[in-house]
């Protein structure tokens, strides 16, 4: 289960969930310091095994990979699962090499066919889906945010238990990398790769008050983070972190609406599995459209305020 030191990330329990939907055994693992928190929300979702120790305080890719592949084996843990995540990528990535299992990443569903578990992935950027059989085990899987909902919240908490304390040997946790900071984002917009609803503009946006005014403006009253196509960054009109695409953020939201954006192959790659899209474009044959479930044709200078004071006087 991932969290920011204070809560779990909201995509966490997609990862409990794809693992509840194969088996009734699942055990939801948080590590870090001061889990008393995160633990008590996984609680409500599963039964806790808590890994808290001032040296995992700071999520180091080969520290958290260490433990993950320690617990695991001291398990005997046939699937490991966890949220497609920035993090997950780093940390996930590494402990499959350690359990020399055999991983998939980025899931977006699976069947079972005739007792074998098929997985479906995106492939080269988006362009194909493969159904692919893990060969090996133990199975450790990413699961992308929006591709399974957490199992539902049980009324009686299950119950939260510490890792053994040989379950890991503090003293053996690998040190080549430090921690040195976070840049915490300032400002209350969510992070791109977590909102429920992100509201993303191209370059139909002159600059980066009008990017603010309508685009901010229209996330602000959908409480949504704000994305941008590379169009916008490579103008200087929207800073990288907004990027979303084949070289910037994966992002599956519940609603993803996309503003004066053509939906190039590259930007599709990193938003056409969100659960609803819609896009607000001037041009009726912009490729966006074919893969949009909502379409509005008009200009964005003029449909996006209309929306924001729609919304603003509903609230
Ligand atoms: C290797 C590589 C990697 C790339 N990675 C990414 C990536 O990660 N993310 C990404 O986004 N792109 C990426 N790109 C760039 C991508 O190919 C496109 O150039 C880019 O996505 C286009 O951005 P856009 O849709 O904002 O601009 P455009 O393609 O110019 O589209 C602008 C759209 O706005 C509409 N429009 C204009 N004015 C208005 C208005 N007033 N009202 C309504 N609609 C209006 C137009 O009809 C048009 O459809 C990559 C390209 C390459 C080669």
């Amino acid at each position: 289960m991932e969290h920011d030191g204070t809560a779990l990330r909201s995509g966490s329990g997609a990862a409990l969930g794809f693992a509840r939907a194969l088996s009734e055994d699942i055990t939801a693992f948080v590590l870090g310091e001061n889990l008393e928190a995160m633990a008590g929300e996984a609680a409500k979702l599963a039964p806790v095994l808590v890994a808290d120790h001032p040296a995992l305080a700071a999520p180091v890719a080969d520290r958290w990979a260490h433990v993950i592949a320690e617990v695991a084996r001291a398990q005997n843990a046939e699937l490991i699962v966890a949220t497609s995540t920035t993090w997950a990528k780093d940390i996930v990535g590494r402990a499959a090499g350690l359990l020399g299992g055999a991983m998939a990443s980025d899931v977006i569903g699976h069947e079972m066919v005739d007792g074998e578990l098929h997985l479906r992935r995106p492939m080269f950027a988006g362009a194909v889906n493969a159904t692919i059989v893990l060969e090996g085990s133990p199975k450790i899987i990413t699961v992308r945010p929006s591709a399974y909902d957490a199992p539902t919240a049980a009324t009686t908490p299950f119950t939260i238990e510490a890792v053994a304390t040989d379950a890991f040997d503090v003293e053996k946790l690998p040190n080549a990398t430090q921690f040195e900071s976070l840049d915490r984002k300032t400002g209350a917009r969510p992070d791109v790769t977590e909102a429920r609803i992100v509201v993303s503009g191209g370059r139909a946006f002159k600059n980066s008050e009008d990017f603010e005014q309508h685009v901010g403006g229209l996330a602000d009253a959908l409480g949504a983070a704000t994305g941008s196509s590379r169009a916008l960054v490579d103008a200087g009109i929207t800073p990288n972190s907004l990027q979303v695409g084949q070289t910037g953020k994966i992002v599956a939201p519940e609603l993803y609406l996309a503003l004066g954006i053509s939906g190039a192959v590259q930007h599709l790659a990193g938003m056409k599995n969100s659960r609803v899209i819609a896009a607000i474009n001037q041009d009726p044959d912009a490729p966006i459209f074919e893969f949009a479930d909502y379409g509005l044709v008009g200009d964005v200078y003029e449909e996006v305020p209309r929306l924001i004071a729609e919304l603003n006087s509903s609230q």
